[in-house]
């Protein structure tokens, strides 16, 4: 038999390669985010354009490249920072395995530009798949510029597989806040599309959160600062009764270094323990230095996962210090997380007027069909949204449609008696249900889950055809968001707008709204639009169609009636009447049942033992 194995071509080995270390525009971001900051850089800016699909730019003032080393810095193995193995356990740098950029250069078209102090002139090279297609000498100010353009060109299995903009975004904005919380001495500017997105001010650690996180954090942070022989800690958490639904902001730095680590994350939920109600999350901001011997952070290529040598002895600190921390300033004793929720209606549903201007609800408008239409690929981007609040009823494979002939079959099942007559009686039981009578028996309703369904599909619509009541307020409401946010804000500006918000202004950290939803209270302006943003941000809408679903869902949680609430027979009536002219009435948005049926021959069961 013939020889048959041979060395692969370096520039296939160096995509193989680049597969690992560059996984998104959101990989290369940090690799090139890393390589500033090894190279002394105190200014980064990032440019980004198309969520990195087209450009990413990274322009730093640090100590620059000789022109033979810029040329060999594409190689792969090709590093300035380790010289011998036993260096590798001594890193004090970020990069060090020499592969992040002749992992990016074998995958993407590469401008560098870069100069050194001591130099006059710099160096300029174009790379595209790992060829040099041009060497210049030129004038540019010292430090380096490396722009990557057009990522995974040659892999168009790898650029199909990109999600979208808005979730590649999201991606690249996690790496630079990881980064730049990492280095609060370093300023760095990040733009999008021209846009400027951040510009962090070298500052101290609070500074860098706060710039970062908007200026509301900073009355949540609680210091911690501990120093032993293993270990020095330094960092904030947030108090508990800040804490979160979703787990949000937790960040682990060790040795200026964003890792992940579930064990030492243990250890931070432990020391909140007793403090938080089910289901709620600490935030955190925690620096560990350790000495580098003491940390192998060459387990994984991107560098995010490492191993301690005292895993135990860190988890056992961390957990006393922010116990310690925790009681120290006082914020121990449990809050009223379990807050009861029929104190604050978010609109007083009594106080409607007697003439209520009816939704108009046509039961034939899909408010998805002109959607459905139109892209291919509607068919498949919709069922992960829709799969989830049919899951109880229906088998994957039935379509839409099919599920709202269901629906309007059941109600007028259910109510051909009352249609004629109205007669039936409806009842409100512990402020919470609704019974009424129907053909085959009896119908209890979930008063707050119905009007979430009734709210939902009303949103729907508005969104997509009608425009809704808005009610203009004497005096605007100013909000702070963070830079993050405040883009999320104008990304849903339409369609918050067909909702009834009107804003004045959407600034960097800024929002101005003159105008809000009829039904909404102004008090309930700043939560609910925090908790949309919080839902937005952790579901990551893969499309403009999810998105409009989250909104919609989010402001019907939001603002059905509560539990809890007094209603009168005619307001229970017409929560009855509204919910079966629903398209999907059985459901909440969330997907829980909103009515529950007992059927005459089962109340009939009970007496029969
Ligand atoms: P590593 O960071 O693991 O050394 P890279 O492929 O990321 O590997 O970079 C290779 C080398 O290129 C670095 O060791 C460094 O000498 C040089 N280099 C990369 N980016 C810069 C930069 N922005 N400024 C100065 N030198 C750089
Ligand atoms: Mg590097």
């Amino acid at each position: 038999m013939p020889d048959i194995i041979q060395l692969l071509p370096d520039h296939v080995a160096n995509q193989i390669a680049a597969g690992e270390v560059v996984q998104r525009p959101a990989s290369v971001v940090k690799e090139l985010l890393e390589n500033s900051i090894d190279a002394e850089a105190t200014e980064i800016k990032l440019l980004i354009k198309d969520a990195g699909k087209s450009l990413i730019q990274v322009i730093d003032n640090g100590i620059g490249m000789s022109e033979t080393d810029a040329r060999l810095a594409f190689e792969r193995h090709a590093t300035s920072k380790i010289k011998t193995a036993e260096d590798l356990f001594n890193l004090t740098t970020k990069g060090f395995r020499g592969e992040a950029l002749a992992s990016i250069v074998a995958i993407s078209h590469v401008e560098i530009k870069t100069k050194p102090t001591i130099k006059e002139l710099g160096t300029q090279i174009k790379l595209e798949g790992s060829k040099v297609i041009s060497q210049h000498t030129i004038a540019t100010p010292t430090g380096t510029s490396i722009a990557v353009k057009h990522l995974f060109y040659n892999i168009p299995a790898r650029r199909n597989f990109l999600k979208s903009n808005s979730v590649e975004t999201r991606h690249i904005i996690d790496e630079f806040q990881r980064v730049a919380l990492a280095h609060p001495d370093i300023s760095f500017s990040f733009f999008h599309n021209d846009g400027e997105l951040f510009n962090l001010k070298k500052g101290n650690l609070r500074q860098r959160i706060v710039a970062i996180l908007g200026s509301k954090t900073n009355e949540k942070l609680v210091p911690i600062s501990e120093e032993t022989d293993i270990v020095k800690i330094e960092g904030f958490i947030t108090k508990p009764n800040f804490a979160k639904k979703k787990r949000g902001e937790q960040f682990f730095f060790v040795n200026d270094r964003f890792i992940k680590h579930g064990y030492l994350h243990h250890a931070v939920v432990s020391a909140f323990e007793g403090l938080l109600a089910h289901g709620y999350h600490p935030s955190y901001f925690l620096y560990l230095r350790v000495p580098a011997t003491t940390l192998d952070v060459n387990i994984h290529p991107t560098k995010t996962e490492v191993k301690f040598d005292n895993e135990h002895a860190l988890y056992a600190i961390i957990r006393s210090t922010i116990k310690h921390s925790l009681g120290q300033y006082n914020v121990a004793p449990v809050l009223d997380f379990n807050k009861d929720a029929t104190l604050d209606v978010p609109y007083d549903f009594k106080q409607k007027k007697a003439v209520t201007p009816k939704i108009k609800v046509d039961p034939a408008f899909n408010p998805f069909e002109t959607e459905k239409k139109s892209g291919s690929g509607y068919r498949r981007e919709q069922n992960g949204n829709w799969d989830s609040l049919y899951v109880n009823i229906q088998d994957d494979a039935m379509a839409i449609e099919n599920i709202e002939v269901d629906a309007q079959e059941v109600s007028q099942e259910l109510f051909d008696e009352q249609v004629s007559g109205r007669t039936a009686k409806t009842f409100q039981i512990h402020q919470k249900y609704i019974l009424s009578v129907i053909k085959s028996g009896m119908v209890l309703i979930d008063q707050n889950l119905a009007h979430q369904r009734i709210l939902y599909e009303e949103f729907l619509t508005k969104i997509t055809i009608e425009e809704a009541a808005c009610q203009q307020l004497l005096f605007p409401i100013e909000l702070n968001f963070t830079s993050v946010e405040a883009q999320l804000v104008k990304d849903m500006r339409s369609d918050l707008e067909s909702l009834g918000f009107q804003f004045e202004t959407i600034a960097a950290d800024l929002i101005v709204i003159k105008g809000i939803p009829m039904l909404l209270k102004e008090s309930e302006v700043r939560p609910i639009l925090e908790e949309l943003l919080e839902n937005i941000r952790h579901e990551i809408p893969e499309n403009s169609f999810s998105q409009l679903d989250i909104i919609a869902k989010s402001l019907a949680k939001s603002m059905a009636i509560k539990n809890g609430v007094k209603l009168t027979t005619i307001e229970q009536e017409e929560l009855l009447e509204k919910l079966f002219l629903c398209k999907e009435p059985n459901h909440s948005p969330y997907g829980k049942n909103t009515f529950i049926t007992l059927p005459l021959e089962e109340i009939q069961l009970k007496f029969d033992n």
